[in-house]
């Protein structure tokens, strides 16, 4: 089936591994070009290649550091000489953080509000007018359930994954009658290689093995007793990013195996 994303183009921060890797492979599925960024240079350009190479399309894998603004500057140079253009942001690059409001310096909320919030507005400001001269595009960015639903552990990463939420139905607004939908995504618990490296530390204290210590995490948080796949993501995603999710304006996803409580 045709999803009528064929030979677009799609730009995603962070796109060298994890859930970036995942939507960049479900979206070339679909025949869309891709330009990736990473401050990791070689896996980028690997994940790039690679993902050429199975699914025909074209991929740049350029090295970025979302939160300083001439990379990100240059970075949209070089998609708009290879491609002209962008039909689809995914503002994906972030990370957790670990810390008491206490004892945080302004530094690190600077840090975390520049990867986190500044880099989608920086992105989207440099994007919107290719996509507006293609007659439309799609925006999402990768907040978390934490922008919700916060854990304890990480007060930075939930406040500044809340105000990406926050941007991203203020951009809808601005957007939605330039034929540009906005919308955030809160993914729960997704395995990725970060997930495996946090295990592999933390296991070693607890005397269990990496996998019985993800168990237990998916156990803890997750209804559905599972971490969910980058492609179970993915799909979702690729879903967004098609013209099939054409109603879909200005809201916040979650995907999250049933672990957000809060209704109201
Ligand atoms: P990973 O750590 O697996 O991957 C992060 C990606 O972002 C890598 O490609 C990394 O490459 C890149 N990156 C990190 N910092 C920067 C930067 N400053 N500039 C450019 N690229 C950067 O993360 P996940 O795939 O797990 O997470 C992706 C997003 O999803 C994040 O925003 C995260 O907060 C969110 N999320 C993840 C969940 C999960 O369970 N996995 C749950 C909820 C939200 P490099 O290091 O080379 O720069």
């Amino acid at each position: 089936m045709d999803i009528g994303l064929r030979n677009k183009v799609a730009l995603i921060t962070g796109g060298s591994v994890g859930i970036g890797l995942g939507v960049a492979r479900g979206l070339a599925r679909e025949g869309v070009h891709l330009a990736l960024c990473a401050r990791n240079e070689e896996r980028v350009q690997n994940a790039a290649r690679e993902i050429s190479k199975e699914y025909g399309i074209e991929a740049l894998g350029v090295k970025a550091d979302v939160t300083v603004s001439e990379e990100i500057d240059h970075f949209c140079s070089l998609v708009e000489e290879k491609f002209g253009g962008t039909d689809i942001l995914i503002n994906n690059a972030g990370t957790g953080s670990a810390e008491k409001i206490m004892d945080a310096p302004d530094e690190k909320w600077n840090q975390y509000w520049d990867l986190h919030v500044l880099a989608a507005v920086r992105l989207s400001r440099a994007l919107v007018p290719s996509m507006r001269r293609r007659g439309g595009g799609v925006i999402i960015n990768i907040a978390s359930i934490c922008s919700r639903q916060p854990l304890d552990y990480e007060p930075i990463y939930n406040v500044t994954k809340a105000a990406l939420v926050m941007f991203s139905k203020c951009l809808a607004n601005e957007l939605v009658n330039d034929n540009i939908r906005v919308n955030s995504v809160s993914p729960g618990l997704i395995m990725t290689p970060d997930w495996r490296k946090t295990a592999g530390i933390l296991s070693k204290d607890m005397g269990i093995s990496p996998d019985e210590y993800l168990d237990r995490v998916a156990k803890k948080y997750a209804p559905i007793g599972r971490f969910g796949t980058t492609e179970e993501l993915a799909d979702f995603l690729v879903f967004l990013c098609s013209p099939r999710a054409s109603y879909c304006v200005g809201s916040n996803y979650y995907m999250d195996g049933g672990w957000l409580t809060v209704t109201t």
